[in-house]
């Protein structure tokens, strides 16, 4: 196995708890790739991002299950909101079947006029009456749909655009339509449970030790700062892999589960250029996130999570409340605007991490300008800040974040298992119908540990279902189904 992030760790734990003895090689020194977090200079631990799950991923849940993680994950059933006057609303299910129990909640949602919740209720239906799949939405972008369902800018801006550019990492104008169309089916209409925010209690790192245990009980190798610079095939089967200090390993199989443009650099040109059966794997870009980690001498926010609409800043975490899992549970049950903090807390400060996805305006700018201009908007929606001390902050900007969800992109995503013999692909990127997401990077990595299990004649599966459907979406979703759409 190369590769220590998510689709390498699932594939390894799953492999291992099968029988088989891996060997885990990962080029940094912590397991997690793009989901993990590391200690700064000063001593302070902070994740790379602020990662968050949702109800609907369930093999990202199925992992942290079988690693003992899942009791460190925290559920939220109330999303809080807040506009540029600073405003809250909050979203939450209602005791109705879907896919309208969010309806009651939508309806008093402030940031909206009448128009624009008639305009996203009708975009919506056509969601839900198609069972998730309606129809011309080949090759379109979220946009183009959009526009074609006659959504106002308002509520393009405030409501379609918050959810995806979050959840998706792109623009609408450069997000395919039906991963745009997918995050509302699972995450909002199929499913009662499906849009609950789950977000880690602990730094990102912790949730994985559980995955060095399962490979070394059965006799397997975790290597950490063991990089690989070529992978060697001959007559289109696996041979070995080589090292950065220059030694050549070999195995029975192996999975490759490193980021995409790593890959390409890793493997014979002959499957990477020109005709080459990866080669495709060149067509696909990237796109960036950046986070934003901000100390303060007091509380200046007393909401576990907020999304922001009409700023540049998407999301503002309360790291100081989420890491306090039991202060988490009565906060959560709380009206706005009252602290959920203990004395302790409040004298130790607060820290908040800041999310902005498809964050392209921000590349080019400084540290200090980032900062400054997320400091101007939290003034906006958290008051006390304003006369708040700012002890320590901190960006990072991670330009190659996430694979861009372009119409089309899914041409140029392989299988896990490959015209190559004994040698298997997982990471976020490879063909799983999902983007960019940890649940989709643990979904390749269960499908390579399956794939693998079939070519040595022990099958085996690990891929979880998606939740089942609920309510008024199931009735709709098999009608459509009768009917063959
Ligand atoms: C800033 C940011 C925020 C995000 N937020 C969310 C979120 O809120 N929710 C969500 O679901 N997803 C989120 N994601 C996406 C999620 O992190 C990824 O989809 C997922 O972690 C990808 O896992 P992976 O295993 O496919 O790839 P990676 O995590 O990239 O794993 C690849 C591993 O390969 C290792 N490697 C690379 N080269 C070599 C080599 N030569 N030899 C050996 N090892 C090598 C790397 O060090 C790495 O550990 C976010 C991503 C980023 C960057």
């Amino acid at each position: 196995m190369i590769g220590g992030g998510l689709a390498g760790l699932s594939s390894a734990v799953a492999l291992a708890e099968a029988g088989l003895q891996v060997r885990l090689l990962e080029k940094r020194p912590h397991l997690g790739g793009r989901a993990t977090s590391y200690t700064l200079p000063d001593g302070s631990e902070v994740d790379n991002c602020q990662h968050v799950t949702l109800g609907c991923c369930t093999n990202l849940a199925d992992f942290y299950l079988r690693v003992g993680a899942a009791g460190k994950i925290r559920f939220y059933d109330r999303l809080h909101f807040v506009d540029a006057q600073g405003r809250r609303s909050t979203m939450e299910a209602s005791p109705l079947p879907p896919p309208l129990h969010m309806a009651p909640s939508f309806l008093l949602f402030s940031p909206l006029n009448l128009a624009d919740k008639r305009a996203i209720a009708g975009a919506m239906m056509e969601i839900a009456l198609n069972g998730g799949n309606p129809p011309g939405i080949g090759g379109i972008s979220m946009l183009d749909w959009l526009l074609r369902m006659k959504q106002t800018p308002a509520a393009i801006e405030r409501f379609w655009r918050v959810v995806l550019v979050s959840a998706l990492d792109e623009e609408l104008s450069r997000t395919d339509a039906r991963y745009g169309i997918e995050v509302f089916w699972k995450a909002f209409l199929a499913n009662k449970g499906g849009y609950r925010v789950g977000i880690p209690s602990v730094p990102l790192v912790d949730l994985y030790a559980g995955c060095r245990e399962a490979v070394l009980q059965r006799g397997g190798e975790v290597r950490l700062r063991c990089g690989i610079r070529e992978i060697r095939v001959r007559e289109n089967r696996f041979v070995s892999v080589v090292m950065d200090d220059g030694i050549e390993t070999t195995a029975d199989a192996c999975i490759l589960a490193v980021p995409h443009d790593v890959l390409l650099n890793l493997l014979p040109k002959e499957m990477s250029e020109g005709n080459g059966p990866l080669s495709g794997l060149r067509n696909i870009k990237t796109s960036p996130i950046t986070g934003v980690h901000l100390w303060y001498d007091r509380t200046v926010m007393t909401e576990p999570f907020l999304t922001l609409l009409d700023h540049t800043t998407q999301w503002v975490f309360n790291k100081t409340l989420l890491y306090k899992t039991s202060e988490t549970a009565r906060t959560n049950s709380r009206p706005t605007g009252q602290s959920g903090l203990s004395s302790e807390a409040e004298a130790d400060g607060q820290y908040l991490q800041l999310v902005i996805s498809a964050s392209y305006d921000l590349v080019p700018k400084s540290r200090q300008e980032i900062i400054d201009l997320c400091r101007r908007e939290l003034a906006d929606v958290l008051p006390a800040t304003r006369d708040a001390q700012l002890r320590k902050a901190t960006v990072i900007k991670e330009i190659n974040a996430t694979f861009s969800p372009e119409p089309g992109v899914d041409r140029w995503r392989p299988p896990q298992k490959m015209a190559v013999d004994n040698l298997f692909l997982a990471g976020d990127w490879t063909r799983t119908s999902w983007p960019a997401t940890m649940e989709g990077a643990v979904r390749s990595g269960y499908l390579a540990a399956e794939a693998l299990l079939a070519e040595f004649g022990e099958p085996k599966s690990f891929l979880q279902p998606d939740l089942p459907f609920e309510g008024l979406s199931k009735l709709w979703a098999h009608s459509n189904n009768e009917a063959g759409l």
